[in-house]
């Protein structure tokens, strides 16, 4: 006989898709598995103990039903999780969230400024500030509307984030290939249109222009400058250049 003051436990069956398995032990991996619990707590609350951010969830079904983030799970259920990118063919109002932010702007906790530079090079509008703490990247996120890329799973579990991206490679730039394929940046990419340092819009400058910023032998090798108009660095075809060209090479074939 249980003790009647001891939580009732109650087990779900969840399967997660595609790369919501990243957040996984093997073991759990592409297919369904028991979760025990205490209580009806919230799907979104479950998930989130199971490892998933919320963030990278766009469709919880509970048997054939969608179901929102607050819906209680009570014991029983089967429980199937998809993420926002996946691709399968959902209908949009069976969506936990407005489909992904179209215009790809983002900001980047303080631990990935090696990527913010590199995306910034490839000329996506980027926020990262070293100075920033999570609830700075948090505010700047639903202030800009900017999805939030980051390493720190807590950060993404943040109640007020709705729209973040857990960053898998170590690597920055096999860090920048993730985030453009994962967010479908390859016709967004611009190469010299934004500042490596501040974010700002660059544009095409003239010799003459930039001779009083940049060495002299700069001047005669090269023949394309760009100033940003924020912070006024000059930029050139360096080896910053070559650098982006060899990781956005893998996109032109
Ligand atoms: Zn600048």
């Amino acid at each position: 006989m249980s003790d009647a003051h001891e939580p009732l436990e109650r087990r779900a069956e969840f399967r997660f898709y595609e790369e919501l398995n990243d957040f996984l032990p093997a073991r759990r991996q592409r297919r369904p598995f028991f979760h025990t619990f205490t209580g009806t707590p919230a799907v979104k609350d479950l998930i989130e103990s199971l490892g998933v951010p919320h963030t990278e969830i766009d469709l919880i079904l509970v048997g054939d039903e969608p179901v929102s983030f607050s819906h209680r799970i009570e014991g029983g259920e089967r429980i199937a999780v998809f993420p926002v990118f996946e691709r399968f063919d959902i209908s949009p109002a069976n969506r936990l969230r407005p489909r992904p932010l179209r215009r790809s702007r983002f900001v980047l906790d303080v631990h990935l400024g090696k990527l913010a530079r590199l995306l910034r090079l490839a000329g996506i509008d980027c926020v990262y500030d070293k100075a920033f703490d999570d609830l700075d990247v948090i505010e700047m996120a639903s202030s800009e509307k900017r999805t939030i890329l980051s390493r720190d799973r807590a950060l993404l579990k943040n109640g007020k984030v709705t729209h973040g991206y857990w960053v898998r490679a170590t690597d920055p730039p096999g860090q920048l290939r993730e985030i453009v394929e994962a967010f479908d940046l390859r016709r967004a990419l611009s190469p010299f249109s934004r500042c490596m340092e501040c974010n700002g819009r660059l544009r095409k400058a003239d010799d003459a222009d930039v001779m009083d910023q940049v060495p002299f032998a700069v001047l005669v090798a090269f023949d394309d400058f760009w100033r940003c108009e924020s912070c006024g660095r000059v930029y050139w075809q360096g080896s910053h250049y070559a650098t982006l060209a060899a990781i956005l090479e893998e996109y032109s074939g």
